[in-house]
């Protein structure tokens, strides 16, 4: 790690949106996770509700599916006290022929202070990110990035483990389709972890090692001395066409058993985004082992992240409108 990114995390986060993890500084990175970790006990309170966005308005807009983050940034925003208004593709005009640009016209006229953003296509949530006056969340895109995913992953990890520097992670599965992949690949780098790629080739990105990653067809030889081994789930809903021969097959080779986790440090720690698909990428006993398995804790720390990302966007929009406020006197 070089000192900037030893560097203690007072320096904040100064952009008005969270669009993804690539291009952010180990200190915004740290800012962020410090902010979460202080979520924690707020969410473990009897009384969880803050009034730090009192009067503002969240508006969740997903053009996929999702139960867990959908709810999990619901849940993160009412705590802290906003409107929140849910909108999902089977109630929005895209059915109806409307574009992007249109829903995001329409929506910034209603004068939302955070839209929180998932879709289909990688690109979509920055695209929606300039036509808007509100600071904009990906929640989400494509096979692009999906930032709280991988901060809530490195929370999880760094309060069980204590660091991320110098820990060797393993992802393993549908690399090419993940954007959860892709977020911590960043965020892991950059806090100076050593990330390993586990796929067959078919499911893997070419030219991926410019990423800073070793890259292995082997499951058990890319698991040896691993402390975290994160599974990815085989994202079909963006496969043209079939990359691996059959569910049993890849779980044969890539699927996460107590015989294959042997090849990782013995007590590494297992980790899935979730939905999980059981007894494709994860054998369903070690998925619920609750000395090796971290998922339900990533789940949790999930609104905490949430809680973080509302919060300082929100600091900085205030700010942002503060200072056009001033400029116009
Ligand atoms: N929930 C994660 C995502 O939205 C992982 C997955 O769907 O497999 O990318």
């Amino acid at each position: 790690m070089t000192s900037a990114q030893r560097a203690t995390a007072t320096g904040g986060y100064h952009h008005r949106h969270l669009l993804g993890i690539e291009g952010l500084t180990a200190p915004e990175i740290l800012f962020l996770l410090d902010l979460s970790d202080s979520y924690v006990d707020v969410n473990r309170a009897t009384d969880k509700k803050r009034d730090l966005l009192f009067g503002r308005t969240v508006i969740n807009l997903f053009f996929e599916n999702s139960t867990r983050t959908r709810t999990s940034f619901e849940l993160a925003a009412k705590r802290l006290g906003a409107d929140v208004i849910n909108m999902s593709i089977a109630w929005s005009s895209i059915k109806k022929g409307e574009t992007l640009i249109d829903t995001a016209m329409t929506l910034n006229a209603m004068h939302p202070d955070v839209l929180v953003v998932r879709h289909p296509d990688s690109g979509a949530v920055q695209l929606l990110s300039e036509k808007v006056n509100c600071a904009v969340i990906n929640g989400g895109d494509g096979s692009h990035e999906h930032p709280t995913q991988a901060l809530l992953d490195a929370m999880t990890i760094r309060r069980r483990l204590g660091r991320l520097e110098g820990l060797q992670v393993a992802i393993c599965g549908d690399i090419t389709h993940s954007r959860v992949a892709r977020s911590n690949i960043h965020l892991l780098t950059t806090l100076g972890a050593r990330v390993r790629l586990i796929a067959p080739p078919t499911l893997m990105p070419s030219k991926v090692e410019r990423m800073g990653v070793e890259t292995f067809h082997d499951m058990r030889k890319g698991l040896e001395g691993c402390d975290i081994v994160m599974m990815l789930r085989l994202q079909t809903e963006r496969m043209q066409g079939s990359y691996v021969p059959s569910t049993r097959e890849y779980y044969r080779f890539f699927g996460l058993d107590q015989d294959k986790l042997q090849a990782a440090k013995p007590n590494a720690l297992i980790m899935h985004p979730g939905p999980m698909n059981r007894g494709v990428e994860i054998d369903s006993d070690l998925a619920d082992d609750i000395n090796r398995s971290v998922i339900r804790e990533q789940v949790e720390m999930g609104v905490a992240v949430r809680m973080a990302c509302l919060d300082t966007l929100n600091r900085n929009l205030m700010a942002e409108r503060l200072a056009e406020g001033q400029a116009a006197q």
